[in-house]
């Protein structure tokens, strides 16, 4: 955010508790703070009526007009005493004042239309002047706890949205509006492709039969980008002893989000991370410089606590599948190793129509801070990814102190089809797990060296990557990834022989086809196809039959009659191609 955009934010937080103390003089005003999209003002309305949803209007009502008399900002240092004699009978800004105090900083007014508050400042100089009152728009209340805590009393939150122009608010509107349009929660029940049990538990999402055709493909076709570049295919089980993770640093690094599992008098955890286990595997074996780079991948689920509080359908859960993959290579190796990942990465998500906007965040080591490894390795990495991320001509920015204390790493950050940025791809250096584990290769003068790990996610996780997809796609999928593809729609009983002929022959070419042979008109039998989101289906009529053809109708509206044979080659190709 920029900061005069801030700066009107924050000022719109006093104008929305000046708007409230006017229209509820009970109330007690807390804090309130700028956020992302907008402001918002924690208000304990306990001594009288709380304002509902339906007040906003006239709220906001009260702050435009307010906002006429706001020219100017003026503040003033007080003490203590004088700051809580100000706020007398409000113990959420004694407590404030008190801490303050306490920390042995200065205490400030500010005031602005006869409006004073505790702050400490970061307003629009001239709020008439600056703010466009079409510009921000109260948005939800909402309840919360006063500083975050449970224990405290419960606030009134009150949200308002605001830009620097009316045409921005408008769009971010349009933007959240056509979000919950595309909730991969509500299509997930829509197109019937996943459910949450609350006997099986929060965060731990079913996928039915139609949702694991979508992950399925999705599987199949990271391995087919992987298979003919020297990786090997590994499987590790769920749980592990926990003197794994507690060798590896995970335990302690995961603490209350580990699942621990007890198993006679062993201790075992749920696995939080493959790489542990990888490392193990390489170990294994007395590998050669000739072997190097080595390279393992493995769709694989871990588990994490995280809290109820933060679960959301498929983006946010507790057993997440990661299309994990792990290189063992020589430092000498990062660039070309580094490479080949960055091309199936552009590949992947050119596939899924994710490649016109993108950036990286080159995240390398910053001036303080703790880093593993030596600064001699550390540059050879650095500049091995910034190698890659120029020979792979990435829109990347280098952004420092941003790296992992074990190394380097490359971030991508995609926009989906409504311009929200997602973080879904990371490829990352790692000095840290083979020095934990001690693993080594034979080098060409007979001695022993250390390898590099790199970790290597591309889709991240398979559950959070099909939420995106289902939002991206809004639920219509492409050919290849749709869990029917084609419906073939009889108009009446009379072609249903014919109707039969056409499906049988679709399935036998590998389409996953269905026949609509229910006695409903054609009318409801293509409204179900559309409501579906089917990428096509066929109608067949007498015209069909006589002529030997189909009609093939597509969900955005286009229709061509064509033979039988050309109708295969035209959605196989579109299949094999991914066509978007
Ligand atoms: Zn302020
Ligand atoms: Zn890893």
């Amino acid at each position: 955010m920029n900061q005069q955009l801030e700066h009107k934010r924050h000022t719109l937080a006093h104008l929305l508790a000046a708007a409230v103390l006017e229209l509820y003089p009970h109330a007690k005003l807390t804090l309130g703070p700028a956020i992302d999209n907008g402001f918002y003002y924690d208000i304990d309305f306990s001594d009288g009526n709380t304002p509902g949803d339906e007040d906003l209007k006239e709220i906001q009502k009260r702050m435009k007009k307010l906002l006429n008399k706001w020219t100017e900002f003026t503040h003033e240092v007080v003490s203590a005493d004088k700051a809580r004699e100000k706020f007398s009978g409000n113990q959420f800004k004694l407590e404030l004042i008190n801490d303050i105090e306490n920390r042995g900083e200065t205490i400030t007014l500010y005031t602005c239309g006869g409006f004073t508050d505790l702050c400490r400042g970061g307003h629009s100089e001239n709020p008439k002047a600056e703010i466009d009152p079409d510009a921000f728009k109260l948005d939800k209340i909402a309840g919360a706890y006063w500083r975050g805590d449970e224990k405290n009393p419960m606030l009134t939150r009150i949200y308002g949205i605001a830009f620097d122009t009316a045409e921005e608010l408008e769009t971010y509107e349009k933007q959240i509006a056509e979000a919950k349009e595309r909730d991969h929660r509500k299509l997930g029940k829509e197109l019937d492709l996943f459910t949450i049990s609350p006997l099986v538990g929060a965060g731990l999402p079913l996928l039915k039969p139609k949702g694991m055709i979508i992950r399925q493909q999705i599987e199949n076709y990271l391995w087919s980008l992987h298979k003919d570049k020297g990786y090997s295919r590994v499987w590790t089980p769920h749980i592990t002893n926990l003197s794994l993770y507690e060798t590896s640093g995970h335990a302690e690094k995961f603490g209350d989000e580990l699942f621990r599992v007890k198993g006679g008098e062993e201790d075992f955890a749920l696995k939080p991370m493959n790489c542990p286990h990888h490392m193990q595997i390489f170990a294994d074996n007395q590998f050669s410089y000739r072997d190097m780079p080595v390279r393992y991948f493995e769709p694989a689920t871990v588990y994490r606590y995280e809290k109820s509080g933060q679960l959301s359908g498929l983006t946010r859960v507790r057993a997440i599948t990661q299309d994990d993959g792990h290189l063992f290579c020589r430092v000498s190796q990062i660039t070309d190793e580094v490479s080949t990942i960055v091309g199936i990465i552009r590949e992947f998500y050119k596939t899924m129509g994710l490649l016109n906007d993108y950036w990286v965040s080159l995240s390398v080591r910053g001036k303080d801070g703790m880093y593993l490894g030596g600064d001699d390795v550390w540059e050879k990495a650095e500049s091995s990814l910034e190698e890659a991320a120029k020979k792979n001509d990435l829109n990347y920015k280098r952004v420092e102190g941003e790296a992992a204390f074990y190394g380097p790493k490359l971030d991508f950050m995609f926009k989906d089809a409504i311009g929200r940025e997602w973080q879904l791809a990371t490829i990352q250096c790692d000095f840290n797990l083979p020095e934990k584990f001690d693993l080594k290769f034979i080098n060409e003068n007979g001695e022993k060296e250390r390898p590099v790990v790199i970790h290597r996610a591309i889709s991240g996780s398979l559950e959070r990557f099909m939420g995106v997809m289902i939002e991206h796609f809004a639920g219509a999928f492409p050919l290849w990834l749709s869990p029917e593809q084609v419906r073939i729609i009889p108009v009446s009983d009379a072609q249903n022989d014919y109707a039969s002929h056409i499906y049988a022959e679709l399935k036998a070419i590998g389409l996953r086809v269905s026949l609509d042979d229910n006695k409903d008109s054609m009318g409801k039998k293509i409204r179900n196809a559309k409501k579906e989101k089917l990428p096509y289906f066929v109608v067949i009529g007498d015209k069909e039959i006589q002529e030997k053809s189909v009609t093939l109708e597509s969900r955005d509206g286009t229709s061509k009659q064509m033979s039988l044979s050309a109708l295969a080659n035209h959605l196989l190709t579109e299949i094999e191609t991914k066509q978007i």
